[in-house]
């Protein structure tokens, strides 16, 4: 999916700030932050949303959380707290069609989800 920002940033043809890498997940800091620490988490693989995850990708998500885990003790915020999330469609406020987790950290988010 050459016109997927994301599919670019995989194939190295977009420049982005890589903290971490495997054969299944790439991770990069947000372009435009909200957060002290905000990376981005994502399949290799061009999967549109949440909502077009098949049963056979469902670990996939897993190994993405466990990643941004691994991510948020790096960044110095695993004991402080972070908010994972995965918008899925539209009113989701997805805006980016390629799956992908946001880590935020680095601050006292708020109370409220939306
Ligand atoms: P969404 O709203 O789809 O859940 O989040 C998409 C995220 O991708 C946004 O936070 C946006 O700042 C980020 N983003 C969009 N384009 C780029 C890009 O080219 N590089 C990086 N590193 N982040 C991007
Ligand atoms: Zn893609």
């Amino acid at each position: 999916m050459m016109d997927c920002i994301f599919c670019q940033i995989v194939a190295g043809k977009l420049p982005s700030e890589t903290l971490y890498q495997d054969e299944e997940v790439i991770a990069f800091r947000d372009i435009h932050p909200l957060a002290p620490t905000h990376v981005l988490i994502i399949p290799k693989r061009h999967i549109p949303s949440l909502a077009q995850l098949t049963d056979a990708e469902t670990p996939l998500i897993g190994h993405m959380a466990k990643v941004a885990n691994k991510l948020a003790q790096e960044e110095g915020v695993a004991e402080s707290g972070y908010r994972l999330v995965v918008s899925s469609g539209e009113q989701g406020g997805q805006i980016v069609p390629h799956l992908h987790m946001h880590l935020l950290g680095g601050r006292r988010l708020s109370d409220k989800l939306c």
